[in-house]
């Protein structure tokens, strides 16, 4: 009948265009059932140093085991449930698993944890109470965890959100500017953000190798990024010249991307924290 072709449809689309391309065709109730069910869950991508030569953080990304669709990603999810104001049930699952990978797991228990917010969350006192209970309670320490805000989150409404980003900073939670240079980056007030860490964009890394104007603006932000004393992070890193064009010019940067390792099941991490388990080729 039509429910049944419209569902084989739909699979047949979201294989062709990888899930990663079907924003609108999942229902919001369809995605309750998942939450309900527990089909949500975090992939971790490590981020490594150069200097210690092996994953020093990792980044929580929300996934979907999908029982008809298999593994999707965030595109399929985020936007309806930040539209529809329920990001925080997601947000909160992500949390959960991931404080728990860090208290389980001895390999992970000096591993920084990036966990991405979404704008709406930036508002939620509520959140962020429920967050510091369940740091405290697992006794991590607060600077163990990065709290990723993206650059429109930031300077939108900059008096709120500077008030709740302060407030999480004095708690000694590390702060993270994500997807920095995207957009219109505002160099002016990257000063005023009680920031630790930026995230480099990886239109500014791919191909940076051989972009030599991107090299020259590349240059700039990580000489603001140094005088504002930023830990920065290059993402995106998806193949071995821009690996090497970034390993020669900035010793201090911590690395991400395909290339060094890609998001995997909190079970398989720990065999992908070492920095020279790379693959020979992209
Ligand atoms: P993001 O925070 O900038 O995360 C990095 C994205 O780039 C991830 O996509 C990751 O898989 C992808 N990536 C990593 N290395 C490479 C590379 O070398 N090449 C390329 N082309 N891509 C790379 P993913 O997992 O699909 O997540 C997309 C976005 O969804 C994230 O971007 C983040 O903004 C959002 N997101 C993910 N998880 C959550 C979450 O739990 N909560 C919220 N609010 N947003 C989330
Ligand atoms: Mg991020
Ligand atoms: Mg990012
Ligand atoms: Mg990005």
């Amino acid at each position: 009948e039509v429910d049944t072709l419209l569902r084989e449809v739909r699979q047949l689309l979201l294989q062709r265009q990888g899930p990663d391309t079907a924003e609108h065709a999942i229902p919001l109730s369809e995605i309750f059932t998942g939450l309900a069910h527990n089909q949500f869950c975090a992939h971790f991508q490590p981020i490594y140093s150069q200097h210690e030569h092996r994953a020093v953080q990792v980044e929580a990304l929300a996934r979907w085991q999908h029982p008809a669709y298999g593994l999707l990603g965030p595109a399929s999810f985020i936007d309806r449930l930040e539209h529809e104001g329920f990001i925080v049930l997601l947000t909160r699952r992500i949390v959960q698993t991931s404080l728990d990978l860090l208290t389980r797991n001895p390999w992970a228990q000096d591993l920084r944890l990036s966990i991405n917010l979404s704008r709406g969350l930036l508002d939620d006192a509520e959140f962020f109470d429920w967050l510091i209970k369940e740091v405290e309670e697992r006794q991590i320490p607060p600077r163990q965890i990065v709290l990723e805000i993206t650059e429109t989150m930031a300077f939108s409404n900059l008096g709120n959100t500077l008030a709740a980003l302060l407030r999480l900073r004095m708690r000694g939670f590390e702060l993270s500017l994500d997807d920095f240079g995207a957009g219109h980056t505002n160099l002016e007030q990257l000063k005023d953000l009680p920031i630790t860490e930026l995230k480099l964009d990886r239109t500014l890394i791919k191909n940076i190798h051989q972009a030599h104007r991107t090299q020259s603006i590349l240059d700039g932000i990580i000489r603001i990024g140094q005088q504002l004393q930023l830990r920065m992070v290059a993402e995106g890193i998806d193949n071995p010249h821009d690996l090497a064009y970034l390993q020669g010019r900035y010793p201090e940067l911590e690395l991400q991307g395909f290339y060094l390792g890609r998001p995997v099941a909190s079970s398989e991490l720990s065999s992908h924290l070492g920095y020279g388990n790379r693959p020979a080729s992209a």
